[in-house]
């Protein structure tokens, strides 16, 4: 069955695939893409759905009374949807900006125009506590679990206790977190959690999905209507009898389903995690003799970032991509030279762990890095 999980590049050749997403699939997955997309204005699609918001919920550990939607678009575009329907302009939004999609929640809320202060956080550092003082009168809290760009998994139990103590409202991007690291939003207080399909949940992309608890429920309500694609209220009302305002991703929602599915059969969300865990470990215990630097200081289970001491990170892609047919993750921006990733995520195995591992020793034995 190996083959059917095999990804291809551009020109036909078999690729490994440590990227953060999309990512590999598991192919009991891939299988469902085989087919033609069914027709989903039906109550059996309608009953998938429901299942669907059932286990989203139960994974995130939603708090009694929350909503999941899904919503066709990438990640983003569900971070710009809570952004559009729970915060409005009488919202003093506090940003934590640790990297690119830090600066994304940033650009955001200037794009609708809302009050909001950012909060810088140095390139692979941890969030302290003192930052926040004097923000204690700001009334939202925007920030990104695992800061996919540096690698910084953020200190969520202090974020959550500054909300609570402040009466904050906190919208978490767990997109690349959720069932990498652990999550339980009503342990968080969060009123709304957003993940993604092609992340740690292994499947196509196309689908982003948010948990909402009862009080971004009620400001979703009350928020006059800024938009109709990205309308929560649109999507919250179909949601109530498993459907969509418009047409969804409909295979990526079936992959989905099977995949939430057998997921809780192994144990749910934790045992996950505890396997991404594993696989991580597995590859930093096996690069520790390289000439690399980790990049963060409260790494993700999620992806490992890597400061090359003698070469060019951008160069180590490339000559991964082209001579060893594997994808390691580019930075993009100021650090595409100095910094690369390798995710965690998806269907990788300790075999695909050794071929990387044993790629980079070649590339040391040639004096490449
Ligand atoms: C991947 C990711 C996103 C979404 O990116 P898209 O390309 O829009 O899917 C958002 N936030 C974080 C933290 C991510 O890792």
């Amino acid at each position: 069955m190996r083959f059917l999980m095999i990804v291809k590049n551009e020109k036909g050749r078999n690729m490994l695939n440590f990227t953060v997403g999309p990512v590999m699939s598991d192919p009991e997955i891939l299988e469902i893409t085989g087919e033609s997309a069914p027709y989903f204005r039906t109550p059996e699609f309608s009953d998938i759905m429901l299942e669907n918001e059932k286990l989203i919920l139960e994974m995130v550990h939603a708090p009694e009374g929350s909503k999941a939607v899904f919503l066709t678009t990438s990640g983003t575009g569900a971070m710009e949807s809570c952004v559009m329907n729970i915060l409005n302009d009488q919202d003093k939004v506090i940003v934590i900006n640790g990297g690119s999609f830090g600066a994304r929640f940033a650009e955001l809320c200037k794009l609708h125009k809302l009050d909001h202060t950012g909060v810088k956080c140095e390139f692979g550092k941890q969030l302290r506590r003192e930052q926040l003082s004097g923000l204690e009168d700001y009334t939202a809290l925007l920030i990104n679990m695992h800061e996919t760009s540096s690698g910084v998994l953020y200190d969520m139990k202090m974020v959550a206790e500054f909300c609570r103590e402040n009466n904050i409202l906190l919208i978490v991007d767990a997109i690349s977190a959720f069932l990498a690291d652990e999550l339980d939003m009503e342990a968080l207080g969060a009123s709304a959690v957003i993940t993604g399909s092609q992340k740690a949940l292994a499947a196509f992309p196309g689908i982003s999905l948010i948990a909402l608890s009862p009080e971004a429920l009620e400001r979703i309500e009350k928020n006059p209507e800024q938009c109709m694609y990205l309308s929560l209220k649109l999507a919250l009302l179909d949601g109530k009898r498993g459907q969509t305002p418009f047409t969804p991703a409909v295979s990526t929602l079936l992959q989905i389903n099977k995949r939430l599915k057998k997921i809780m059969a192994r144990g749910g969300a934790k045992a996950e995690s505890a396997r991404i865990a594993k696989v991580a470990e597995d590859f930093r215990n096996g690069i520790k003799e390289l000439p690399f630097e980790p990049v963060s200081d409260s790494p993700s289970n999620a992806v490992t970032s890597l400061r090359p001491l003698k070469a060019s990170a951008k160069d180590i892609f490339r000559i991964l991509k082209d001579e060893y047919d594997i994808w390691i993750c580019p930075n993009g921006g100021q650090y595409a030279e100095t910094v690369f990733r390798v995710g965690h995520i998806g269907y990788i195995t300790d075999e695909d762990n050794k071929k990387l591992i044993d790629a980079l020793k070649d590339l040391e034995r040639r004096g490449l890095i």
